[in-house]
């Protein structure tokens, strides 16, 4: 038997959310903060805490403003300015290893006279982790979302006045929810976007990827505090976690590429289950590859995740009255960070949509305009940057790649008008005006 639940409201919740993660808790703040109630349905007890995104930057800074909690975010995580590209750390022959060989630098901007660092100019490094933290924090104050934790979404349905979706919670009753739209925000394996038979497509890469959070003394502290790895086997990107200091113990994140095989002294190769790649000792192995300063190293692993990476889109992010945002609509490879922060400026999209069909228009109209702005913006800007950004990083011999890759040339010539038409998309392009798109004639309405 499917009960049904009793909003504590009393009336028809305007918005069912499926997933919890930061895309699902994003689009529930805004929407509270436009008055409209929620109810987000999380399948986990807690929020999630693998390592996953770590960089956000350009136009997301000012979503978080508009949501209230950008100073919170700026304060809490480490400015960077820039990224820095370089080879493998160099040994000396007591065992001690410096940062590698710097092959380009991008400096996109420089704090203030203050020392901080102008909005929507830099990248803010923080834990995605602490990130949903953050808003769901934000999100109660509002009283206006129920965030029933333990709440596995299994079947859903449509018809014109609105959504009923089927959720399970451990041992008791399926209970049903209904709600005038849906938005699936339930990552990669979305559920909702098999129910509603929305296709991916698109491919998958063939490398592992393990993301590791790690507690270290770093000697030195660079400016700008990130970079990547060039390296054709063990690629990867390095950065802070929280703001550090150099001797003085801090979060950092290693994430790197695991290379298809390993070379045993005899020469044969070694091919590592997924179970032998998430041991210890193998995991020590890489870090130790891309970790700077003396040896024995006092880094201790805090999480690690091994993943797969893809390039996949959906068919749709629209159906009738639901929707979906973030990973449950696209999927990129993580280099360059585009990934949660394309999810963050769906839920955007989406909760001005929602604003806007309050008042107005032909909701098929709109929510058709949310799908494909959403899709042009994966399809021509984080698809082409993310592959760049990866295959950048291994395609080749690192000092070819400094030398030849157009990218690079293009930072060292520093030509401030071929940068900034590169950059161009990313600033212009990225963030969808829901209400410029329909016709700003509507916005007095
Ligand atoms: C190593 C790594 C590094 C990354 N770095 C960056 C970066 O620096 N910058 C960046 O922008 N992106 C980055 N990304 C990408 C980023 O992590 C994802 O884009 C982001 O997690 C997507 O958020 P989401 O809310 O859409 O989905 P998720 O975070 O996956 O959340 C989905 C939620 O839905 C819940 N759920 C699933 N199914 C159901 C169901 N049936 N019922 C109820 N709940 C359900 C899940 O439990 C989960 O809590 C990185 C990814 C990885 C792996």
């Amino acid at each position: 038997m499917v009960e049904a639940y009793a909003p504590p409201h009393g009336s028809i919740t305007p918005v069912i959310i499926v997933g919890a993660g930061p895309v699902g808790l994003l689009l529930a703040l805004r929407l509270a903060q436009s008055n409209i109630r929620s109810i987000v349905l999380e399948q986990d007890t807690t929020l999630g805490a693998a390592p996953r995104a770590i960089g956000y930057y350009g136009p997301v800074h000012n979503v978080f403003k508009e949501a209230g909690i950008y100073d919170q975010v700026a304060r809490e995580g480490m400015p960077s300015g820039g990224y820095v590209w370089r080879t493998l750390p160099t040994e000396d022959q007591t065992g001690t290893k410096a940062l590698g060989s710097v092959l380009c630098r991008n400096i996109m901007s420089r704090p203030d006279s203050d020392g901080q660092y102008k909005i929507c100019t830099y990248s803010i490094q923080l834990a995605q982790c602490r990130l949903a933290e953050i808003m769901l924090e934000e999100l109660t104050k509002t009283g206006l979302s129920d965030v029933l934790w333990g709440h596995r979404v299994t079947d859903l349905s449509q018809d014109e006045s609105g959504v009923t979706v089927t959720a399970v919670s451990g041992e008791r009753e399926p209970k049903s929810f209904q709600g005038l739209y849906l938005a699936g925000c339930d990552g990669g394996k979305s559920n909702i976007r098999k129910l509603l038979g929305i296709r991916l497509a698109g491919h998958s890469w063939p490398e592992r990827f393990i993301a590791t959070d790690v507690l270290r003394t770093a000697p030195v502290v660079e400016d700008p505090p990130v970079h990547f790895t060039v390296d054709p086997r063990y690629w990867g990107v390095v950065t802070p976690l929280e703001h550090v200091e150099p001797g003085v113990k801090g979060l950092w994140r290693y994430s790197m590429a695991v290379p298809a095989y390993e070379e045993a002294e005899d020469g044969s190769r070694i091919f590592l289950t997924d179970e032998e790649v998430v041991e210890p000792k193998y995991v020590n192995s890489l870090l130790l590859r891309q970790i700077d300063g003396p040896r024995p190293s006092d880094h201790v692993v805090v999480r690690k995740s091994l993943y797969k990476m893809h390039q996949l889109l959906a068919s749709t992010m629209h159906r009738g009255r639901c929707f979906l945002a973030g990973d449950a609509a696209h999927i990129n490879n993580p280099i360059g960070g585009l990934g949660l922060c394309t999810g963050l400026l769906d839920a955007d999209a989406l909760h001005q949509a929602l604003e806007i069909v309050r008042r107005t228009i032909d909701p098929q109209t709109l929510f058709s305009r949310y799908s494909s702005e959403r899709r042009r913006v994966f399809q021509n800007i984080i698809h082409p940057y993310s592959s760049a950004n990866k295959t950048r990083l291994h395609g080749a011999d690192p000092e070819d790649t400094a030398r030849e890759d157009w990218y690079f040339q293009a930072l060292r010539k520093g030509d401030p008008k071929e940068l900034a038409s590169i950059n161009a998309p990313l600033y212009n392009n990225w963030r969808s005006d829901m209400w410029s798109l329909i016709g700003t004639s509507l916005k007095g309405i």
